[in-house]
């Protein structure tokens, strides 16, 4: 009988050494994106990466439980490193593609995108229409990319590595105009003096959450974590934190 309670004591105590020891070490949810896409993602004044998309995740991982940690790294890569585990989600003003689709699976949508361009303020570019044979500065790997060599051949669109690059080419006159997401745009065009965005919109589209495509246990937690926070009206809370209503 005293065996039986001493072994007892030390299963308890080893039960709960393992819980102390587990309880404080939570899963991390890794998420890639290229930061350098405002609002949805940027580099601070403290070099934290910040905008939309980091908070939608921060808000998606304490609903999981779990830790979040951002990677930064070229547009172009978040398929692969996504397809190869070395991100879980992906948070980037990623367009839902048919192409993507092909590589990923996508969460619910959380945001419109629409495709816009950037002109210097004394461009003779004035609609879409005037486009055709223009030089059109991109980031690479984008949907904007893909529809401007669509539409005016490949010769015509130079790709960047980002939307700053693609708006210095804009600046020094490499490129006659930018074709990039409206939200970073406003931002790009009020940072930069001499630009201004054309009213008539290139094309409409939704943003959403990449994940692996055998990851499908994560992507269901995903969205009814998403669909919860947009209930709950976190989302909006977060967006216009970062977009002020016009
Ligand atoms: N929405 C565009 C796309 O998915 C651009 C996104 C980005 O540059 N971060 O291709």
């Amino acid at each position: 009988m005293k065996n039986l309670k001493k072994i007892l004591a030390a299963v308890l105590a080893i039960a709960m050494i393992c819980c102390f020891a587990g309880c404080g070490k939570k899963d991390t949810l890794t998420m890639g994106t290229n930061a350098s896409f405002p609002p949805y993602e940027y580099v601070d004044d403290e070099g934290n990466i910040v905008g939309i998309d980091a908070e939608i995740a921060k808000a998606i991982a304490d609903k999981l439980g779990m830790d979040l940690e951002i990677k930064d790294m070229a547009f172009e890569s978040l398929i692969t490193a996504c397809q190869s585990k070395s991100v879980d989600v992906v948070l980037a003003g990623m367009t839902v593609s048919d192409e993507r689709k092909e590589s990923v699976n996508f969460s619910d949508s959380y945001a419109t995108g629409v495709q816009v361009i950037i002109v210097k303020e004394d461009s003779d570019i004035a609609t879409v229409d005037d486009l055709e044979g223009k030089k059109i500065g991109t980031q690479s790997g984008t949907t904007g990319a893909t529809y401007c060599k669509d539409d005016y051949g490949d010769d015509n669109v130079k790709e960047y590595d980002n939307g700053s690059l693609a708006v210095a080419a804009l600046q020094n006159d490499q490129v006659d105009c930018v074709v990039i997401d409206n939200e970073p745009a406003k931002n790009y065009v009020k940072a930069n003096k001499g630009l201004k965005i054309l009213e008539t919109e290139y094309v409409v589209e939704d943003y959403a959450i990449a994940i692996a495509k055998d990851n499908t246990e994560l992507l269901e937690k995903v969205n009814k974590a998403l669909s919860e926070l947009k209930k709950d009206g976190t989302i909006d809370k977060i967006v216009s934190k970062y977009i002020t209503a016009e």
